[in-house]
């Protein structure tokens, strides 16, 4: 199959693909606050298609091919100056400051241009202008390449490869016509370079998607009062069958109702938060704290033993008793159950940590109890008592 495509098509064709793709952005960014930089790269693709516009009026108009040359590459590099910082906003999420640096680039292209006329010479200009767009874009994708460590997304990857691929055909027509020497043809080399702005923009919308998936999954997990994970959480996270020696604490606040009735319940959600970073604070890598209910919290210690569960919820019941909020004390109780040999059931743990935690309610309170069907191998003490 041979394809014939004139330039000026070809250019026309790159226009209207800048243009959709700058619609796509446009709307990606207005839909979510996680397209941030969106707007930018959707503005670099008008001022690409500008220029594009400029080029094709340029072939036409040989009288005044100097001066619209030099529009074309001043629009050109403000384009990749915009998709640059565009791409930098859209992958750090953070805005780059200050935005007038954007103007750098174009300033210094048209002031080059005017003192020595370079863009006058058609080799020369088109390799300046392939150039500026194989750093930008290189770059772009090195950037995008970069920070994905911290946000491992596939819509991610698919940007930052289309950016680099784009980058790259850019690099080889520089090297075209830096040499005079045109395999693959300048034509393929623009279809090329439309497609992957399409890919450009629509993996960009499908980033957005992606990063507002990956939000929407940690507020269904996440406890909105106290940011510990919620119940929905801890179930879709500990497994539902425990191996010997797992434990499960459940903690429940004392006399909650009455700290409310006395201080309100803004006071009553004030303490629950001081709760929850009292709790916090001695978890190991491998335990897991959930907010279970109202005034109840739930933990899963992997692989432990009674004296440990029975020490580190002791410390946790301790870190509560100790935190006061706005002058407000208030304890907290625990019943603890450790999965036996041969292992057992989530729920029937937490049925039978909930029995020990009524046992420490019904021993006054700010205490630890272990669930009656555990031996233990501690001196036959079933209880820890609060320390002072
Ligand atoms: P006990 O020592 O026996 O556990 O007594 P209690 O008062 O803590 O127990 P009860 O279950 O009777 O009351 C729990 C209270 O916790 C009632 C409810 O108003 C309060 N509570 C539950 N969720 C929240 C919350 O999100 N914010 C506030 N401020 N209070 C809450
Ligand atoms: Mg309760
Ligand atoms: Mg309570």
């Amino acid at each position: 199959m041979t394809i014939a495509l004139d330039l000026p098509t070809v250019l026309f064709v790159l226009q209207a693909s800048y243009i959709a793709g700058a619609t796509a952005l446009a709307y990606a960014r207005y839909r979510s606050a996680d397209a941030a930089g969106a707007e930018i790269i959707a503005f670099a693709f008008l001022v690409l298609a500008a220029g594009a516009m400029v080029a094709s009026k340029a072939e036409v108009n040989s009288a005044d091919y100097a001066r619209l040359s030099l529009i074309n590459i001043t629009l050109g590099t403000l384009g990749y100056a915009l998709f640059f910082i565009g791409a930098m906003e859209l992958s750090r999420r953070s805005p780059v400051r200050p935005f007038w640096i954007v103007l750098l680039p174009p300033v210094l292209t048209l002031a080059i241009g005017l003192w020595t006329g370079f863009h006058a010479i058609n080799w020369l200009r088109a390799t300046v202008f392939n150039g500026i767009a194989a750093v930008t874009m290189l770059t772009a994708a090195w950037i995008f390449h970069r920070d994905g460590r911290a946000e491992p997304l596939p819509g991610r990857r698919i940007v930052t490869l289309a950016i680099a691929a784009a980058g790259l055909v850019s690099l080889v027509m520089a090297v075209e016509f830096s040499l005079g020497q045109f395999w693959p043809a300048p034509v393929l080399a623009f279809v090329l370079i439309l497609t992957l702005m399409f890919a450009i923009a629509l993996s960009v919308m499908i980033l957005t998607m992606e990063r507002a998936v990956v939000k929407l999954d940690r507020l269904a997990h996440t406890d909105m009062l106290t940011g510990l994970r919620n119940r929905r959480s801890f179930f879709a996270t500990v497994p539902t069958h425990l191996e010997a020696g797992d434990a499960i604490v459940v903690f429940d606040a004392d006399r909650f109702k009455k700290l409310n009735d006395s201080w309100g319940h803004a006071v009553g959600d004030e303490v629950l938060q001081a709760m929850a970073r009292a709790l916090s604070t001695h978890l190991e890598s491998g335990d897991i704290l959930a907010r279970y209910g109202g005034e109840e919290f739930i933990l899963f210690l992997p692989n432990t033993s009674a004296p440990r569960a029975l020490a580190v919820a002791n410390t946790m019941r301790a870190e509560v008793e100790a935190t006061a909020i706005a002058g407000v004390r208030n304890t907290i109780s625990a019943g603890i159950a450790i999965s036996p040999a041969g292992g057992a059931p989530l729920k029937q743990l937490i049925k039978d940590a909930d029995a020990a935690l009524y046992e420490a309610k019904a021993a006054g309170r700010n205490t630890v109890k272990l669930s009656q069907d555990v031996e233990l191998d501690m001196d036959g003490e079933a209880e820890v008592e609060p320390a002072g």
